[in-house]
C-alpha cells in the first residue's frame, strides 16, 4: 500500500458537474457509458495503482533497470505488475472494440492514466508510448498491420515504442539519417536511435518500434522521412512472435529520474538489416508521427500534474506532522499553521487542480471532436485540441518543476535527503519539459503552427469563450472580483495578440522570442478560467443546498487564491512578450 490517494472528489466534480459528462455521453450516443460507469472504473483503477504499481516506485528508483546479454532487464516487480495490468483490461480502456478495446471516452482514459502516472511515472511511461504506437498505427497503417498488430498492442501484450531521435537529430528531426532500403515487401533499416524510452524489456512478448528512417531516393529535410514498424520478433504464419530481428538495445543511459524507465541506445541492421514495414506513405513519415506525438504530448502534460499532485499530497502529511513552532503556553505547533507554509501549499493545491482541469477539458474536447458529426464544428473542435496541446503539455510541465520543488522546500532538510521520497518526484519531473519537444519546441508550436499561421483566429474564439466565463464571474455578487481578475488577464491576452501578429513579420526573431511567455501566459488564464467555472459551479450547488459544502466551499477559496496568487503571473508574462527581442539577441558572442 502507499500514501497515494487519487483525488476523486476533484476529479468527479470535473468530470461531472465542469464538462457535464452524462449530457455529454447522452449527446454523443454513448448509451453504456455515464458517471456512475466512469465512477467504478475511476475507484478500481484507483484501488489497482494504490496497491499493485505505486509501491514499486520507490524500489524503480533505487533499483532501475539494467541491460545485459539478454537485453534490457526491469525493476524486479515490473513484470508482475504489468501482467496483472494486462489481464485487467487496463491497457485496452480506450481504444476501438474492433481491436479489442473497450471504446472509454478519452476523458476517462486520461482521469484513469493520471493515477498510474501519480503511481509510479517510469511504469506507466511503458503504456504511453504504446498508446501513442496504437494511434499512429490506427489512423495510418494498412489493414494489414492493423490486424497483425494492433489486437496484441491494445491489449498490451505487445509494447510499443517511438523512435524519432538520434545523436545529431533531436528537436530538429529534419536531420536523421537511419536509412531504410526496399527489399521484396519489406524494408531493411539500418541506424542507431538513442533515447528510446522502453525500448526494450522482459514485461511483454514483443515490442513494436515504430521508427523513423530515410528511403534511398528520399527528398533532404523533413519532407524525406518516413515511419516504418519494425517487430522485435518477426511474426510466424500463426501471427505470433517467431524470430528474433535485427535491432537490439546496446545500452541504457544512467539518468536524473525516472530510473526504472529504460531509456535505450537501439542499433537497427547490425546483422544486415532490421525488417521494417511501411507505415502511411513514403516521405510523409513526421506527418504520421506527429499523430503520436500529439497524443504523446498531452499524456506528458499530464505526467506534469500527476507528479504535483503526488509531490502535494505527501507535502502537506508532514506539514501537518512537523512540529517547528512554540506557543506561549509552551506547547509545539505544526508548520501547516504558518502564513508562508500555507502560500506553498495553496499554490500547490491550486495550481494542480487549475492543471487537471486543464487536461481533462482538453481530453474532452478530443472526445467531443471524435464524436461530431457537422464538419465545420469539428474541425473547429480539432483545431481547439491543437491549440491547448502545446499548453497542456508546455504550461503544466513547466509548472511541475515549480510545484516538485516546494515540495521540497515544504520538508525543509528532509526534503533534500532521499530517505522521505519527495525528491524522487522532482527528479521524475524534470524530463517533462524536455522529451515529447521541450518546452521551446512547444511555444515555437503554439505561436508559429497554432496562432500567426490562422491569424490569431483559433485563440480568438478561445479567449471569447473565457470572456464569457469571466462575465459569468462578474455577474456574480459572491464570484465578480475573479471575473475582474479574468477579464483583466484576457484583455492582457488580446493586446498580446495583436502585438505579436503586428510584430512577428517585421522582425523574425520576435516570435521566438515571446514564445515561451506566450505559452505560460495562456496557461495561467486558462487555469483561472477552469477554477472560475468550477467556482460557478460550486455556487450553484452551494446556493441549491447540494453536494460535499466543505468540497464546494474549498472550491471557491482555492479559485479565489489562484486569482489572488497565480494569474497575476500573467501580467508579467505580457510586459516581456511586448518588450520583444532586442536585448534577448543584443549581445554579440564574445560579450556572453
Ligand atoms: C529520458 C528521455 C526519454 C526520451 N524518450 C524518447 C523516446 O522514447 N523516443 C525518442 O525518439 N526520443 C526520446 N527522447 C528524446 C527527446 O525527445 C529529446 O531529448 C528532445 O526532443 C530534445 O532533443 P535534444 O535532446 O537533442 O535537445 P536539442 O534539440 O539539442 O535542444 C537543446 C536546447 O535547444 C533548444 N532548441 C532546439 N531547437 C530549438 C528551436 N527550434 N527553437 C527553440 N529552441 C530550440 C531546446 O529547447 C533545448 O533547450 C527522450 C529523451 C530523454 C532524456
Amino acid at each position: 500500500m502507499s500514501d497515494y490517494s487519487y483525488p476523486r472528489k476533484d476529479a468527479e466534480f470535473l468530470i461531472n458537474e465542469v464538462i457535464g459528462f452524462d449530457e455529454w455521453c447522452e449527446s454523443a450516443g454513448l448509451e453504456e457509458v455515464n458517471s456512475e460507469l466512469a465512477s467504478a472504473i475511476l475507484e478500481e483503477a484507483s484501488r489497482f495503482g494504490t496497491e499493485v504499481i505505486a509501491p514499486l516506485n520507490v524500489v524503480g528508483d533505487q533499483q532501475g533497470a539494467t541491460v545485459d546479454e539478454n537485453g534490457v532487464q526491469e525493476t524486479p516487480g515490473f513484470a508482475d505488475a504489468y501482467q496483472q495490468y494486462v489481464e485487467n483490461g487496463w491497457g485496452a480502456l480506450g481504444f476501438p472494440e474492433e481491436y479489442g478495446g473497450q471504446g472509454m471516452p478519452k476523458v476517462i482514459n486520461t482521469a484513469v492514466d493520471e493515477i498510474w502516472q501519480s503511481c509510479n511515472l517510469s511504469f506507466s511511461l511503458c503504456a504511453l508510448l504504446t498508446h501513442g504506437a496504437i494511434e499512429a498505427l490506427m489512423l495510418h497503417g494498412s489493414d494489414e498491420l492493423k490486424s497483425a498488430y494492433l489486437p496484441k498492442l491494445v491489449s498490451g501484450e505487445w509494447s510499443g515504442t517511438m523512435n524519432l531521435t538520434e545523436s545529431q537529430a533531436g528537436s530538429d528531426l529534419a536531420a536523421i539519417t537511419t536509412r531504410a532500403v526496399p527489399n521484396g515487401d519489406h524494408y531493411l533499416l539500418t541506424g542507431q536511435k538513442i533515447y528510446i524510452t522502453w525500448g526494450d524489456h522482459q514485461m511483454a512478448e514483443n515490442v513494436i518500434h515504430l521508427v523513423l528512417a530515410r528511403l534511398p531516393d528520399a527528398p533532404a529535410g523533413s519532407r524525406g522521412i518516413s515511419l516504418f514498424l519494425v517487430p522485435k520478433f518477426l511474426l510466424d504464419e500463426q501471427g505470433n512472435p517467431g524470430k528474433r530481428n535485427d535491432v537490439h538495445c546496446v545500452s541504457v543511459e544512467h539518468k536524473l529520474g525516472i530510473h526504472a524507465s529504460p531509456t535505450c541506445v537501439m542499433v537497427f541492421g547490425d546483422n544486415g538489416g532490421a525488417v521494417g514495414y511501411l507505415v502511411g506513405e513514403p516521405n510523409r513519415g513526421l506527418m504520421a508521427m506527429f499523430t503520436m506525438m500529439n497524443d504523446a504530448r498531452q499524456s506528458v502534460g499530464l505526467q506534469g500534474l500527476s507528479v504535483s499532485t503526488r509531490s502535494y499530497q505527501q507535502a502537506l502529511q508532514y506539514s501537518k506532522e512537523r512540529l517547528q513552532g512554540t506557543r506561549s503556553d509552551g506547547s509545539r505547533f505544526p508548520i501547516f499553521e504558518y502564513p508562508d507554509v500555507r502560500r506553498m501549499l495553496m499554490t500547490m493545491k491550486s495550481v494542480t487542480e487549475a492543471m487537471r482541469g486543464l487536461a481533462y477539458i482538453s481530453s474532452a474536447e478530443i472526445d467531443l471532436a471524435r464524436h461530431e458529426q457537422e464538419p465545420a464544428t469539428q474541425a473547429q473542435r480539432n483545431a481547439r485540441v491543437d491549440l491547448y496541446t502545446p499548453i497542456v503539455k508546455g504550461w503544466i510541465t513547466e509548472m511541475s518543476q515549480e510545484m516538485t520543488s516546494l515540495g521540497i522546500q515544504v520538508y525543509g532538510g528532509m526534503g533534500y535527503v532521499e530517505e522521505t521520497g519527495i525528491a524522487q518526484f522532482y527528479r521524475d519531473a524534470r524530463i517533462t519539459t524536455i522529451y515529447e519537444g521541450t518546452t521551446g519546441i512547444q511555444g515555437q508550436d503554439l505561436v508559429g503552427r497554432k496562432f500567426l499561421s490562422n491569424k490569431g483566429e483559433v485563440l480568438g474564439h478561445y479567449l471569447a469563450e473565457m470572456q464569457g466565463t469571466a462575465d459569468e464571474l462578474s455577474g456574480s455578487e459572491q464570484l465578480a472580483e475573479l471575473g475582474a481578475a479574468l477579464s483583466k488577464a484576457l484583455d492582457s491576452c488580446r493586446t498580446v495578440s495583436e502585438w505579436l501578429l503586428a510584430h512577428a513579420a517585421e522582425d523574425r526573431n520576435v516570435a521566438g522570442a515571446a514564445s515561451v511567455n506566450f505559452m505560460m501566459m495562456l496557461g495561467f488564464v486558462s487555469g483561472a478560467w477552469v477554477l472560475g467555472r468550477s467556482a460557478l459551479k460550486a455556487g450553484q450547488l452551494l446556493a441549491a443546498g447540494q453536494g460535499d459544502r466543505e468540497f464546494l466551499q474549498a472550491k471557491l477559496i482555492t479559485a479565489r487564491f489562484y486569482s489572488e496568487h497565480v494569474l497575476p503571473r500573467a501580467e508579467a508574462c505580457r510586459s516581456a512578450i511586448t518588450a520583444g527581442s532586442a536585448s534577448m539577441m543584443a549581445l554579440n558572442e564574445e560579450q556572453f
